[in-house]
């Protein structure tokens, strides 16, 4: 295909020119009606127009005209409308890590507002006039809701376990269970957070059995630290044994060793008595005697992401003047969120005030009732509606394959709409709406969906129902 746009039969010529497509309806009245720059939108006309050609290039058939100039629109919109909005999330997956894990209390929200808005007394101490840490409005919370001597907070998780090898492993050797040197979700994995720390791995153990003697014969003058990982997101089971908390605290404390514990989720609240295993709280691994413990603000905490640090006060202190401690400090936003969630445990209101705790412990009865108001908004427009039985889950990283019996709106696909026409229907809805889907019958589970988004919720389902059928806003009809 030749390659030079003066040719009469050439597909380049049928390129618009940049300065028609700018002064085309539509594009006028984004930069006239909708007041976005000039110059923002000749950026967005001038990249599509170089796909094109770099397409036309490539053999691909050309967009007309009128195709090149919807794209250019569509992708103005979306730029300047933001990306990052609002889901509903209907798929039952509490801590859902795609879709930003742990909701905030309305609490918590109110205290993001009030810091966020104006100044607060971050690293100021009133009392004195003097400067103060911004650690100190949690510090003393973590530790007394924990047990610990001592607490503070990083970014998140991933950053806890990097300070604190940083801190005490630099150079020496880390002690680590085969079983444990594993890859929790996203990119975290043990092995190399340990080696950007400085620190040497040392395995010990096998797989699936490691006693407490495999770590007793490792140690050597150059051992620092003990490190324990829960698995947080799989399960190993049948012939398998690890060494007990109170054993590997026994084995360092004789040695001179840490031993640190990452947590990864974290719960505070025991999870037995909502019908799931028993997750190990914090509490326990710090009144085991553990010297670290660490593990996220917006798992099963419920707050901000953050990575919170629990133990003896001699360790934190000197994480508190690490120099990853600046690097990785929290901003003030996430400290208010973090402060009113702890607050929350404080006032033994956690179950009832934190979102994450709410859709854990709600009942079935509410679930249930909440299935059927749906199923009634939609029972004329929507055919085969039904309500069945199935399960939520904790997701994010806590309890492997535990499930909580839920009840689900399923939703049957539509003559001509198929379940992914449909499940890509509500995706484009603002707010978004992400459900489940299985056998061509989109679920969307109550549990998950905030009580306030229920009519947000109807009302986009309304428009996707079986009638009247000319959605056409919402398909592109072939
Ligand atoms: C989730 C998790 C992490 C990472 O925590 P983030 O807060 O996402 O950085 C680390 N370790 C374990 C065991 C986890 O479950």
């Amino acid at each position: 295909m030749p390659d030079t746009p003066n040719e009469p039969s050439n597909p380049y010529r049928l390129l618009p020119a940049i300065d028609k497509l700018l002064t085309s309806a539509p594009l006028q009245r984004l930069m006239e009606v909708e007041g976005l720059p000039r110059d923002f939108i000749t950026a967005i006309a001038r990249e599509r127009l170089d796909l094109a050609r770099q397409n036309i290039r490539q053999g691909v058939a050309p967009l007309s005209s009128q195709q090149l100039l919807d794209e250019i629109e569509s992708l103005a919109k979306t730029i300047s409308n933001g990306n990052l909005r609002e889901v509903i999330n209907a798929t039952g997956v509490i801590v859902h890590t795609n879709i930003g894990r742990a909701p905030l209390s309305i609490e918590a929200v109110a205290a993001v507002n009030k810091v966020a808005i104006g100044y607060s007394n971050l690293e100021y101490e009133l009392e004195t006039g003097e400067r103060g840490s911004r650690m100190s409005h949690i510090s003393d919370l973590i530790a007394r809701l924990t047990g610990a001597e001592a607490g503070m907070a990083v970014n998140n998780n991933a950053a806890a376990v990097l300070m604190v090898l940083s801190a005490f492993a630099r150079a020496k050797e880390v002690l680590i269970s085969r079983g444990q040197a594993v890859e929790i979700g996203g990119s975290f994995r043990v092995p190399d957070v340990i080696a950007q720390s400085g620190g040497k791995l040392v395995d010990v153990g096998t797989t699936n059995k490691t006693y407490i003697r495999d770590y007793e014969n490792a140690i050597n003058p150059n051992t620092a630290i003990i490190l324990q990982v829960h698995s947080s997101n799989f399960k190993v089971v049948g012939f398998t044994h690890s060494a007990k908390l109170e054993e590997l605290v026994q084995l360092a404390n004789a040695h001179n060793l840490i031993v640190v514990e990452d947590l990864g989720s974290g719960t505070l609240l025991d999870t037995a008595q909502y019908g799931l295993s028993h997750e190990p709280t914090v509490q326990e691994s710090i009144s085991k005697g553990v010297h670290l413990v660490t593990f996220s603000g917006d798992k099963l905490l419920g707050g901000a992401q953050a990575g919170i640090i629990a133990g003896r006060k001699d360790l934190i202190d000197k994480l508190k003047k690490h120099p990853l401690a600046r690097a990785l400090r929290l901003d003030k936003m996430t400290i208010a969120a973090l402060q009113a969630t702890f607050l929350h445990y404080l006032k033994g209101e956690a179950e009832h005030k934190i979102p994450v705790w709410q859709m854990i412990s709600m009942s079935q009865a509410e679930i249930l009732q909440r299935a059927k108001s749906w199923q009634a908004v939609l029972a004329n427009c929507w055919e085969g509606a039904t309500i069945v039985e199935g399960l939520s889950t904790v997701g994010g990283g806590s309890l492997p394959s535990e499930t909580l019996p839920t009840y689900l709106l399923a939703l049957p696909a539509i003559p001509g709409k198929s379940a992914a026409m449909l499940t890509a229907a509500l995706r484009q809805q603002r707010p978004a709406i992400i459900c489940r889907v299985e056998r061509e019958t989109l679920l969307l589970d109550p549990r998950t969906v905030l009580p306030d988004q229920d009519d947000i919720l109807l009302d986009a389902l309304k428009k996707n129902c079986s009638f009247p059928t000319s959605s056409r806003l919402d398909f592109p009809t072939s």
